[in-house]
């Protein structure tokens, strides 16, 4: 299984805490982008057949509807059985949504973060809560029948009130997937440079314990580490992630793992435009390394992974002692994460790698 990630670098403006390769209004070079990357998918490898395409940014749905009017006719020779888009509440009508499914986009990613007027002032988003709601629903009266909310917890100022109250509004909406994230830190965001007072480790532990024990209770199945799905709606894209399957990637910034090579083209549009891309990074990754990645994404997914007999020897000892730790269960040679792994997966995965 293969997948195409296509990286779509203009937002409105930049969020207090975003770390992605993405330009703020006004503007340059629209145009030119979207002919380099018709050039760069026309130029895809011939066996390339992704059953998965995944959209991101950036935001996908920030350029007008002429602009992707022109653009979706350059991903017709496709045909994937899962085709998702992320888009922006702010950024959305019912013509815009219209043409994503009429282009074959058959999953919605709807950046909601918070429905938390506060929330939303501190990660700097530009839309309301009430905005999220109408473009959810302007989804579903369009005919999205698969639509994913991205949610963030962990906001400075956030209390386990506000965070239930974004649970209920969230559930209210009945989507069939949520992706929730521990806000990060990066390095050079805005939101970092001003330190607020950030929550404390424990109650952002208390926090993700009640984002699983809710979404679980509404028959959400918790699938990875910040994933849950109604059954069968798992993301297909990103369980190719998971499982160490291989992608390409088109767009600056985007990364690629395609037969045995990775690669990422290079993060700025102008250079992205005029090289047609440059690849600012490429690696050919050792069969150990690369089965110790596999192993690492793979246990991000909650139902484990089956560890080779080749990889089980040289990490049988740390194994153990993250078992003993109660961080990992093991039977046999499957390993998974367990409960309490769960919120310091990191930690764990440092061990491994
Ligand atoms: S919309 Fe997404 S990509 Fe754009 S600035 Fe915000 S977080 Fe970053």
């Amino acid at each position: 299984m293969s997948g195409l990630y296509i990286h779509i670098p203009f937002c409105v403006r930049k969020c207090s805490y975003c770390a992605f390769y993405s330009l703020p209004m006004p503007w340059k070079n629209v145009p030119e982008f979207f002919q380099g990357l018709g050039k760069e998918l026309n130029n895809l490898p011939p066996d390339f057949f992704p059953e998965t395409i995944f959209i991101g940014g950036g935001t996908p749905s920030a350029p007008d509807i002429q602009t992707l009017e022109t653009f979706s006719p350059m991903l017709k020779r496709f045909k994937p059985v899962e085709f998702s888009v992320e888009a922006n509440p702010g950024t959305v009508d019912a013509a815009k949504l219209a043409l994503l499914k009429w282009s074959g986009v058959n999953r919605l990613s709807i950046g909601v973060q918070s429905f938390d007027f506060q929330c939303l002032e501190t990660l700097g988003r530009i839309h309301s809560a009430e905005q999220a709601e109408a473009a959810f629903r302007l989804a579903r009266a369009v005919g999205f029948e698969n639509i994913s909310l991205d949610l963030i917890f962990g906001v400075p100022g956030q209390t386990m009130e506000m965070l239930e109250s974004d649970i209920d509004r969230a559930l209210a909406l009945s989507p069939e997937h949520i992706a929730i994230y521990n806000l990060m830190y990066e390095e050079g965001a805005p939101l970092t440079k001003r330190n607020l007072p950030r929550l404390d480790e424990e109650m952002e532990r208390d926090m993700y314990d009640r984002i699983r024990s809710r979404l679980q209770a509404a028959g959400f199945l918790h699938y990875e580490i910040s994933n849950f799905a109604k059954p069968g709606f798992e993301c297909r894209h990103n369980l190719l992630y998971w499982s160490g399957g291989e992608y390409i990637g088109v767009g600056p910034a985007a990364h690629s793992h395609w037969n045995g090579v990775r690669w990422a083209n290079v993060s700025d549009v102008n250079d992205y435009c005029s090289s047609g891309p440059r690849r600012e990074f490429e690696e050919m990754l050792e069969s150990d390394a690369k089965e110790r990645e596999t192993l690492v994404m793979g246990l991000r997914q909650l139902a484990g992974v089956e560890v080779s007999s080749r990889l089980w020897k040289p990490l049988e000892e740390s194994f153990r002692s993250l078992e003993k730790e109660g961080l990992l269960v093991i039977t046999g040679r499957h390993v998974r994460l367990s409960e309490k792994a769960l919120f310091v997966s990191d930690a764990v995965f440092a061990e491994l790698v």
